[in-house]
């Protein structure tokens, strides 16, 4: 599921650019002819449309990329970065939009998949007259994008943007840190990866191993041990580590040392890439399931898993809870009407993994295949005029 980053692409001050229709200029390919390979590089995953835009009083420079509107808006976090240049950026844009659109289908949201990019050094302390150009480019979109806080931006400048424009979300005091739902849609994930494996979803007794005791780590380890399973846990930071062996009766382990505990579940919820080479050969579990985001350092790992009979819980199904809550904060849900989407996910993985079965391919290719069923069956419904 991931676009692949070996295309060019180009930005150019205030231009938006709807992808064209293959029946505009049937002779022609899109990106054909034109020296570089802008549009193919849209057409490759079917983005639908790429915004760029430039205001030189505050230096800004951002794009935004929309995947699909099919379900409903775009929506995906706006990243503030450095990146080495534009074409980066674009492709960076472009390959998290998609992941968005993957991640709202198969959460059974309305809403499309999008991604914001500002290029820039995410330390500047001048951040309103930025925010606000950005707030200006996504209002231009006139809500086919709805934006929200990513890696290197912050609630306060959502602020800005909201003073731009009312198409964002996960503002101050409204609803708040995602961690807990996500942690619950994760523990009900583990249930069902469970089930799947022996026919019964308890948790009582069994033995997992995990990465991360942050915001989602804490919540999901007091959820495991509520249910009588044994944990052992393993952080970076100490301190992180003693909450989840005090509150959760957890024992403590190194960081490296975690990839070799025996157990039964295996939940990563720190950092990506964490199903590599190294460690897919080492894991002594029988389910991978966790809520760290792209897990699996390359797809062909999500094929080791399976060939070693582990079952892998696709990462953006059991960690969508993030995402069901901001919808929530969107459409003004009370908090349990989206633990109750978030507790969801257990059908949804169960579904993954009769795909993969009838299909004979791994679960996180089934991922794929369920969003795009569901994308496909809406796009039908929504063709006729009503
Ligand atoms: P967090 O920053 O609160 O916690 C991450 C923890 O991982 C930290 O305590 C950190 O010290 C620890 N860590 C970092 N490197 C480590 C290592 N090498 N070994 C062990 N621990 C290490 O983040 P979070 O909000 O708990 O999110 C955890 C993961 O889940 C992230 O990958 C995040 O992208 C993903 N995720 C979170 C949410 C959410 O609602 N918070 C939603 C979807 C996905």
């Amino acid at each position: 599921m991931k676009a692949p980053a070996k295309s060019s692409g180009s930005s150019s001050p205030a231009v938006s650019t709807p992808a064209p229709s293959a029946a505009a200029d049937p002779g022609r390919k899109p990106g054909e002819g034109e020296g570089f390979d802008f549009f193919s590089l849209l057409a490759e995953h079917e983005h639908e449309q790429v915004s760029a835009y430039y205001d030189p009083s505050t230096g800004y420079r951002g794009i935004i990329a929309i995947h699909s509107t099919v379900l409903g808006p775009a929506l995906g976090g706006t990243r503030f970065w450095n990146y080495q240049s534009d074409r980066d950026a674009l492709i960076d844009a472009l390959r998290l939009a998609r992941g968005m659109t993957y991640k709202a289908a198969v959460a059974g949201l309305n809403l499309g998949g999008g991604k914001g990019v500002i290029i820039g050094d995410n330390r500047t302390t001048r951040r309103e007259a930025l925010f606000r150009a950005h707030g200006r480019h996504v209002e231009s979109l006139k809500g086919r994008y709805i934006t929200a806080e990513d890696v290197g931006t912050s609630t306060a400048d959502m602020e800005y943007i909201k003073a731009e424009t009312n198409h964002v979300t996960g503002l101050i005091g409204r609803s708040g840190d995602p961690s807990p739902v996500t942690a619950f849609g994760v523990y009900r994930g583990i249930k069902a990866c469970v089930r799947y494996r022996s026919g019964s979803d308890s948790l009582s007794g069994k033995a997992v191993a995990l990465q991360g005791c942050g915001s989602v780590g804490y919540h999901l380890a007091k959820l495991l041990h509520a249910e009588g399973a044994s944990i052992t846990c393993t952080d970076i930071d100490p301190q992180r580590v003693k909450r989840v062996v005090e509150d959760s009766a957890a024992k403590a382990v190194a960081p490296d040392a975690i990839y070799d505990v025996r157990a039964s579940i295996f939940a990563p919820c720190a950092l990506g890439a964490v199903i590599n080479d190294d460690t897919v050969q080492r894991l002594q579990v029988e389910i991978v399931a966790g809520a760290a985001n792209n897990q699996l350092a390359e797809d062909r790992h999500g094929d080791l898993l399976e060939q070693r009979g582990i079952t892998y819980a696709p990462d953006y199904v059991i960690n969508g809870g993030g995402l069901i809550n901001v919808n929530a904060e969107l459409h003004g849900w009370a908090p349990e009407r989206a633990r109750s989407k978030a507790g969801e996910i257990y059908d949804t993985l169960l579904r993954v993994f009769e795909i993969a079965r009838e299909e004979g391919c791994p679960s996180y290719r089934a991922a794929d295949r369920l969003a795009e069923q569901r994308i496909a069956a809406i796009a039908k419904v929504r063709r006729n005029f009503v």
